[in-house]
């Protein structure tokens, strides 16, 4: 066997698999198409904003920090929450989410309760995340191997046999993370279950010979779509344009978008007569909203947009993929080094599927929203613009976006299993996310029962401050989230998620 897994995809998804499965042990092959990564001022099309999950799963790497550095804009964790408004005083609003559109106003949000976390949340480069990744990957001695695709492969009982471009490799699992339009998800055969597009976006970065033609900065919508020009800091730069137009054929998803394109499209959405000079760099996206009823078949999984697409406009696809990818690595690698059974990958469709599902729903919902034109829709959304200023509403739809409350269905009684576990102040200066940093499972206090186990958990005496007399036992799975609490059953608790002992 050359490795125990090839990554065909090296976006957000693939490079924190590999991440993940390197530092579980597992030999691991990144094999991405594109020669170059997109490293360019304007090579990533727009900033992505990362969620609560996803700050969760950057503090456990240890690598949130760098990520709060290179964003463009970042709340963080000590940011001061926006002051209360006195009552008669104008205050500008501090935009903290949307839903198709209509804006949230920070304001407007219930103060956090006790025991609530908030690690930072921001917009970050997708490629200055990718770079960030990529280099993780590369220091825990993951391969990445760019330029070529993987264009088929055959599986057996014992492994699969991968090719990519002239070249074939042996593994025992292949991962497409090969984005939304997936050649393993394809040559698989998983079912990819959905509803078509009802509108195109196109992103450029472009030069413009008249744009005082155009309205620049917030969006300006028009009776065919919406357009925007102006977008994150890019300094002096070309103007970023983004058009979304409904009700329009898809166009060959694989030709190169022009300036005629990019052009053809503002005139539409503006209605004037604006000319596209020069195109520097340019994408385009649908709403296509699919996702695969399972996430594995045999010594095939799939990981992020392989897994499930849908309109990028609610920023949670790069998010769903990092979630994917961090729950699957450390059951992969422990898979792949003989000391879980193949039966703890199943367990990933089982928790990751439904994520998926909640914001596919969510999505659509938005699409429909956005795309309806006319009185009725101009009711509907004047009515809830009025509900999202209220805090209840507010504050539901920005947690719910957020992923505050995502958890998993885990086997066990107490409330908190399936829960991300906070990044508690541990008695000896240390705090429990810096326990996650080997990728290995937690426990919190200590107990014979464990010792068949020792090669695979972490044991963390330090107590959390503040329950220094407590008795508490906890088990975390690598991943970080709770997977048992008390007294009884830990040994069961443990061979679930970490095979025999
Ligand atoms: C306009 C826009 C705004 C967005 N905003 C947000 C946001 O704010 N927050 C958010 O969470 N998400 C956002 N998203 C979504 C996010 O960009 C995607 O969900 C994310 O890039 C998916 O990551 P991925 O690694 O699964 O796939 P991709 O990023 O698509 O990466 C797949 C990789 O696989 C490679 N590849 C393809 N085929 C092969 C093959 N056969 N062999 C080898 N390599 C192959 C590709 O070259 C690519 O590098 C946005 C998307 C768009 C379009």
């Amino acid at each position: 066997m050359d490795y125990d897994v090839v990554v065909a995809g090296a976006g957000p998804a693939g490079l924190m698999l590999a991440g993940e499965l390197g530092l579980g042990g597992a030999r691991t092959l990144v094999v991405e198409r594109e020669a170059e990564t997109p490293q360019s001022r304007y090579g990533s099309m727009g900033a992505r904003g990362i969620n609560q999950p996803t700050a969760h799963a950057l503090r456990l790497r240890g690598l949130l920090g760098e990520v709060e550095r290179a964003a463009i804009w970042w709340f963080g964790a000590n940011t001061p929450p926006p002051e209360q408004v006195d009552a008669g005083e104008e205050q500008p609003a501090v935009f903290v989410g949307h839903f198709a559109g209509i804006p949230i106003d920070a304001a407007r949000l219930r103060p956090p309760e006790p025991g609530d976390e908030f690690l930072g949340a921001g917009l970050v480069v997708q490629a200055d995340l990718e770079a960030i990744l990529a280099r993780r990957a590369a220091g825990l001695g993951v391969e990445v191997r760019r330029g070529v695709a993987v264009t088929g492969f055959e599986e057996d009982e014992s492994g699969v046999t991968v090719h990519i471009g002239q070249d074939t490799v042996r593994c025992a699992w292949l991962v497409g993370a090969d984005g939304g339009r997936s050649t393993v998800r394809r040559l698989a055969g998983f079912e990819f279950a959905g509803v078509d597009p009802v509108f195109t976006g196109c992103q450029a970065v472009v030069d413009i010979a008249d744009p005082e033609k155009l309205v620049i900065g917030g969006w300006q919508d028009g009776a065919h779509g919406c357009y925007v020009v102006g977008g994150w800091a890019d300094g002096d730069g070309p103007p970023r344009v983004h058009t979304v137009e409904y009700d329009v054929t898809p166009e060959d998803r694989d030709a190169p978008v022009t300036a005629e394109e990019v052009q053809a499209r503002l005139r539409r959405v503006s209605g004037t007569d604006v000319t596209v000079i020069r195109v520097h760099v340019a994408g385009r996206y649908t709403d296509t909203t699919r996702q695969a009823t399972t996430y594995r078949r045999g010594r095939v999984l799939l990981c992020g947009d392989a897994a499930h697409v849908h309109s990028p406009a609610g920023g949670q696809g790069l998010n769903l993929g990092i979630g994917d990818a961090v729950n699957l690595g450390w059951k992969l690698a422990a898979v792949a080094r003989g000391s879980a059974s193949d039966s703890l990958l199943d367990s990933y469709t089982t928790e990751r599927h439904p994520i998926g599902e909640w914001v596919q729903r969510w999505s659509l919902a938005q699409t429909e929203l956005s795309a309806a034109r006319g009185p009725r829709a101009d009711a509907l959304r004047a009515i809830l613009t009025e509900v999202f200023d209220t805090p209840d509403a507010a504050t539901y739809v920005v947690l719910k976006i957020g992923g505050a409350w995502q958890h998993y269905e885990l086997p066990g009684d107490h409330p908190l299993i399936g829960h991300r576990v906070p990044d508690l102040p541990l008695t000896d200066g240390s705090t429990l996310a810096e326990h996650f940093r080997e990728g290995r499972a937690v426990l919190l206090g200590d107990t014979p029962v464990a010792e068949p186990w020792a090669d695979r958990i972490t044991v963390v005496t330090a107590r959390p401050t503040g329950f220094e007399d407590q008795p508490l036992l906890a088990f975390i799975r690598p991943d970080g989230y709770l997977a048992w609490v008390g007294e009884d059953g830990l040994a069961t608790a443990l061979r679930t998620w970490l095979g025999q002992g």
